[in-house]
C-alpha cells in the first residue's frame, strides 16, 4: 500500500508545512474499508487569516511573483506538469487510498491534470489587450491583469483535476491561491502542494488548507483580502458562497454545480447502443418521444444545464439539437468528453463562468482600460 509521507499532513502556507494555530487535526478515511489512513492538520478561520495574508503578500506589486516575466510563471508551471507525471503512479495511489477511485482512473486523471497545467502555462505570455479607436483626442488600450488574491475550494470527487482547473489558470493570469480541498480527500491537494515548491514557485503563491467547509471553506469566502473565490461542489454550498461573496467585498465567483445532463438517443442511432442497454440494462431512467421538440423540451425541463449528449447519424438533428439545449456542454455522438482546451460549465444551477479552454482565464482576469490625450495633429 502506498506510503503517505506525515510531512504533507501538515498546512502549506508561504512553503512551509505547519500545523493549524488550533494544534486541531481530523482523520482522513479510507472508503474501502472505512479506517483512519492518517490525521490531517484542520485549518480554521485563524489559519486562513495568515494563510490569505501570504497569499497577499506574494501578490504585492514588488513581490518575486509579481515583477516575474510571465513566461517564467509559465516555466514554472511547465516544471509542475513535469513533475506531477513522475509521481503520477504515487498520486494515483494516494488518490485511490483517499477516495476510492481505481487507480487506473486515478492515474489519467494526473495526466489529464499536467495536461491543462501545460495548456495553461503556453497561454502565461499571450495575455493580451486591445488597442481601441475611441472617440476623441485619445489613444485607448485594455490591459489584462491579475484579479488578485483567489480562493479556490474543491469536492471529493475529482481532486487532483479540480485542483489542476483551478491552481492553472490562477498561476498563468499571475493570482496567488488559497486553496482548499474537501475534508473527504485532502491528501493529494498536499502530495502536489510539495510538488509546487519542489517547482520552484515562490512562498505565499500557492497555500493549501485542508478543512470544513462552515470554517475554514466559509473563512475563505467571507475574506475581505480574498478577491475571487472559484468553487466546484453542490449547488446548496454554491449559493452560499455567493451569498457570502456579495457580503464581504463583492469578490469575483465562479461557481461549477451540479447537473442533471440528459442524453437522447435519436432513433436513427447506431443499433449498437440499444444493445449494450439490453447487456446492461437498465442502465438507468428511459424515457421514449416520438418528436424532436419534445426531447428537447424535456432535455431542457431542469433547473440543471451542465451537460448533454445526443447520439444520432442526422447532422442536421444533432447540431439543432446542440443549438436549442440549454446546457454549457453538449456532445454528439460520444458523451463527456472534457479536454483542457474546451471551456467546461454550467448553464442555470450548473453554476457560472467556465473553467478551461481559451474562457477559463478570463476569470481570473481584470481588464483595464487606459486611455491617454493624443491630439490628432502633433503639437510642434
Ligand atoms: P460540497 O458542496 O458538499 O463540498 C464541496 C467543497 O465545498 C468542499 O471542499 C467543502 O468542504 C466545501 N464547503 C462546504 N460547505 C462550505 C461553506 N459553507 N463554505 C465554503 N465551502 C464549503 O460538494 P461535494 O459533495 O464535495 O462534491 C460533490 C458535488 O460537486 C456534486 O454536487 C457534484 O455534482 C459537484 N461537482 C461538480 C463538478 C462540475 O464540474 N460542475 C465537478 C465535480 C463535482
Amino acid at each position: 500500500m502506498v506510503k503517505v509521507d506525515v510531512k504533507y499532513t501538515k498546512l502549506f502556507i508561504n512553503n512551509e508545512w505547519v500545523d493549524a494555530v488550533s494544534k486541531k487535526t481530523f482523520p482522513t478515511i479510507n472508503p474501502q474499508n472505512e479506517t483512519v489512513i492518517v490525521q490531517v492538520a484542520e485549518a480554521d478561520k485563524t489559519d486562513v487569516d495568515l494563510a490569505v495574508a501570504a497569499a497577499k503578500k506574494a501578490f504585492h506589486r514588488y513581490s518575486e511573483w509579481r515583477t516575474m516575466d510571465a513566461s517564467q510563471r509559465g516555466l514554472l508551471m511547465l516544471k509542475l506538469a513535469d513533475l506531477m507525471e513522475s509521481q503520477a503512479r504515487y498520486l494515483a495511489e494516494l488518490e485511490t487510498l483517499d477516495c476510492g477511485k481505481p487507480v487506473k482512473v486515478a492515474e489519467g486523471e494526473v495526466y489529464f491534470s499536467a495536461s491543462v497545467l501545460r495548456y495553461y502555462a503556453g497561454k502565461a505570455d499571450k495575455i493580451l489587450g486591445n488597442t481601441i479607436p475611441a472617440d476623441g483626442e485619445v489613444l485607448s488600450m485594455t490591459l489584462k491583469e491579475p484579479v488578485g488574491v483567489c480562493g479556490q475550494i474543491i469536492p471529493w470527487n475529482y481532486p487532483i483535476p479540480m485542483m489542476s482547473w483551478k491552481i492553472s489558470p490562477a498561476l498563468a493570469a499571475g493570482c496567488t491561491i488559497v486553496l482548499k480541498p474537501a475534508e473527504q480527500t485532502p491528501l493529494t491537494a498536499l502530495a502536489v502542494a510539495a510538488l509546487i515548491k519542489e517547482a520552484g514557485f515562490p512562498p505565499g503563491v500557492v497555500n493549501v488548507l485542508p478543512g470544513y467547509g462552515p470554517t475554514a471553506g466559509a473563512a475563505i469566502t467571507h475574506h475581505p483580502d480574498v478577491d475571487k473565490v472559484a468553487f466546484t461542489g453542490s449547488t446548496e454550498v454554491g449559493r452560499m458562497i455567493l451569498g457570502a461573496a456579495s457580503v464581504a467585498n463583492l469578490k469575483r465567483v465562479t461557481l461549477e454545480l451540479g447537473g442533471k445532463s440528459p442524453l437522447v438517443v435519436f432513433n436513427d442511432a447506431d443499433g449498437k447502443y440499444l444493445g449494450m442497454i439490453d447487456i446492461f440494462g437498465p442502465v438507468q431512467s428511459i424515457f421514449k418521444f416520438e418528436t424532436f421538440d419534445e426531447a428537447v423540451d424535456r432535455a431542457n425541463d431542469t433547473n440543471y444545464g451542465l451537460g448533454a449528449g445526443v447520439i444520432t447519424n442526422d447532422i442536421t438533428t444533432a447540431m439543432a439539437f446542440a443549438r436549442h439545449v440549454r446546457a454549457g456542454s453538449v456532445w454528439i455522438n460520444i458523451y463527456d468528453h472534457v479536454t483542457s482546451q474546451t471551456p467546461f460549465g454550467g448553464f442555470k444551477d450548473s453554476g457560472m463562468g467556465r473553467e478551461l479552454g481559451e474562457e477559463g482565464i478570463n476569470n481570473y482576469l481584470e481588464v483595464k482600460t487606459i486611455t491617454m490625450s493624443l491630439p490628432k495633429r502633433p503639437l510642434l
